[in-house]
């Protein structure tokens, strides 16, 4: 039961803070000549159409990458997400980067890219869209849960892994809980960003318990950018789960998130947090 496309909320609030965070990790791994994986166990089809009539139907990313395309000053770290963002666009906004095409723009010749989408359009869109590349990008139309276990320990020791489900089904949590458990015996030093969406239900809240009872290091960041619904359902926002993160996360993050924030509002309740363990 496929039924979810990442098309119609490609470049929303929650992609720019997933992204925006990714970007941050790898620009961190690529601080050490030492090559790594980046392994997307739900990839996407990689790059999205913004006049599509998909992106077009709710227009999501009007109130999410669009802000941030139009804003006149950011701080450095924000700015060079929205430079990687216009490296896709001419001048105006058309084009919207996934997980994938995002990591291919860190991705220095000896680092490899593993990817897993499990949906045929999808997995079909994200092949022509790396059809340029070789043996440093493979991808592959199987369920990325199971499929991360034959990359870990990648070879080269350093790895950054991206567990970003759809959660339409319920079992996407626990999956998302016993996945990490299994990477982490497998690589325990892998940096893992697990994306969850902020919903009126208890499964996310439950996940990153279990998720943070694994007692790794971590960092949690959520953003909230509006109230939740009178009527109980609908995302007002999003979370971050990094276990392993850079030391330098925090920081980064303490200065940028009111000024995404900010940006991203629908409503005067929109929020942070940012809440680590680094040892
Ligand atoms: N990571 C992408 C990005 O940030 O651009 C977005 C991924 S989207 C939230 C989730 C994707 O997972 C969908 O394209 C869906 O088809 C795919 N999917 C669902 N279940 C899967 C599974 N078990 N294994 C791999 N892909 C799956």
């Amino acid at each position: 039961m496929l039924s979810y496309r990442h098309a119609f909320h490609a470049g929303n609030h929650a992609d720019v803070l997933k992204h925006y965070v990714l970007s941050l990790v790898l620009d961190y791994f690529n601080q050490k000549t030492a090559p790594y994986w980046m392994i997307d166990t739900h990839a996407g089809a990689g790059m999205y159409g913004l006049d599509s009539t998909f992106a077009r139907k709710n227009g999501e990313f009007e109130d999410g990458i669009a802000r941030l395309f139009a804003a006149e000053s950011l701080p450095k770290s924000l700015a060079d997400y929205v430079a990687l963002i216009k490296s896709c666009n001419a001048n105006n906004l058309h084009f919207y980067p996934g997980s994938p095409k995002i990591a291919e723009y860190f991705l220095r010749a000896g680092d490899k890219l593993r990817l897993f989408e499990l949906h045929p359009s999808d997995c079909k869109l994200l092949l022509e869209n790396f059809s340029h590349k070789g043996r440093q990008t493979k991808i592959e139309m199987q369920d990325g849960f199971a499929g991360i276990r034959a990359c870990l320990p990648p070879p080269t020791k350093r790895g950054v892994v991206l567990i970003d489900p759809p959660y339409e089904l319920k079992s996407d949590y626990s999956r998302v809980v016993d996945c990490l458990k299994d990477s982490l015996k497998r690589f325990a030093t892998g940096t893992y960003l697990v994306w969850y969406p902020l919903l009126q239900r208890s499964e996310p809240t439950e996940m990153i318990k279990q998720l943070l009872a694994l007692n790794t290091d971590y960092l949690q960041v959520e953003m909230t950018v509006q109230a939740p619904s009178i009527e109980g359902y609908g995302m007002h926002g999003s979370g971050m789960l990094i276990v392993n993160p850079p030391y330098t996360l925090p920081k980064l993050l303490d200065e940028t998130l009111p000024i995404l924030t900010q940006l991203l509002a629908l409503d005067e309740t929109a929020d942070f947090s940012v809440n680590y363990k680094i040892s």
